[in-house]
């Protein structure tokens, strides 16, 4: 499997691949430090695509300057060898410089979506997402790009951008995987202790209590989101950052989930910031 390091060789690699009859090339997207949740999209992508591309890059302009962008996993051994065995044709893993050449002047702001959510508790991020993705879709120039719905605000972000833009690119996006307990997959969980990680549960139990209380009949956002908040209060050593029932393409708060409806949360386990979300029936 190749590992490309410039957009160069990138897009020649597409262009070659697109000139075979039948092709589909897909692109998965990640930071790194990969787990079972970026193998599904790599699966996903390897289902309909007959190559696949995976990217791998810490994106600075998406972390805050308080961040964890210096102490995010990194593990490209072990993220080599994962790709390679889910069948991805090539890695892309460029440096910072080849993304962002010295004198960069141009980002990518989805306004509006980009301050909800995460955005509102982490300005700049959906600009440094969007940026950062516009240029791999640039680069890649895939008919399919593969996203989680584990970062859902990032999905509405990036369904609005490629819109937008008229990018030829379609988005797929693929189910949160989750530990047998719940917990949904995230590079992040290397940072938690045991007991970290058995509060870290709070997030999917709020979640799995919302899916049900809606799939009861409980429709009212304010007694859903009431019940998320009782969920969390039973583990005070949590901060919440958000919980929110929201229409899932433009964000906004709902006061009726309706089948399509995203609720989502965030809070802060010890210094590690993890997410949440399901979408309602
Ligand atoms: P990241 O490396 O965290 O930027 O994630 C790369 C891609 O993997 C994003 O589209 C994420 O939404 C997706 N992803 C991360 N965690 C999971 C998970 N637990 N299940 C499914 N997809 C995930």
């Amino acid at each position: 499997m190749d590992i490309f390091r410039t957009v160069a060789e990138l897009r020649k690699w597409s262009r070659d691949k697109r000139y075979e009859a039948g092709s589909m090339i897909g692109l998965v997207p990640t930071m790194g430090a990969l787990h079972a949740g970026h193998a599904s999209l790599m699966r996903a992508a390897r289902a309909s695509c007959t190559h696949v591309a995976v990217s791998i890059f810490v994106n600075p302009t998406q972390f805050g300057p308080n961040e964890d962008y210096a102490r995010y996993p990194r593990a490209f051994e072990a993220d080599y060898a994962l790709a390679e065995a889910e069948g991805a044709s090539v890695v892309f893993a460029p440096s910072v410089e080849e993304m962002y050449p010295a004198g960069t002047a141009t980002y990518v702001e989805v306004e509006g979506l980009s301050e909800c959510l995460d955005g509102k508790s982490r300005p700049g991020h959906f600009r440094g997402v969007a940026t950062v993705v516009a240029k791999l879709l640039i680069a890649a120039e895939p008919d399919r790009a593969f996203f989680g719905q584990k970062d859902a605000a990032q999905v509405a972000v990036l369904r609005r951008m490629v819109e937008d833009l008229r990018v030829a690119t379609e988005l797929v996006v693929c189910p949160i995987v989750r530990e047998a307990d719940g917990l949904a997959l995230s590079s992040r969980n290397v940072f938690l202790s045991v007991k970290e990680r058995e509060r870290a549960l709070t997030l999917s139990r709020a979640v799995r209590r919302v899916e049900a209380l809606a799939s009861c009949g409980d429709r009212q956002a304010s007694a859903l989101i009431a019940a998320a908040r009782e969920t969390f209060a039973a583990e005070p050593a949590i901060r919440v950052d958000y919980i929110a029932l929201v229409d899932w393409a433009t964000l906004e708060p709902v006061e009726l989930a309706i089948p399509g409806t995203l609720f989502a949360v965030a809070a802060w386990v010890g210094a590690t910031r993890l997410i949440d979300n399901a979408v309602l029936c």
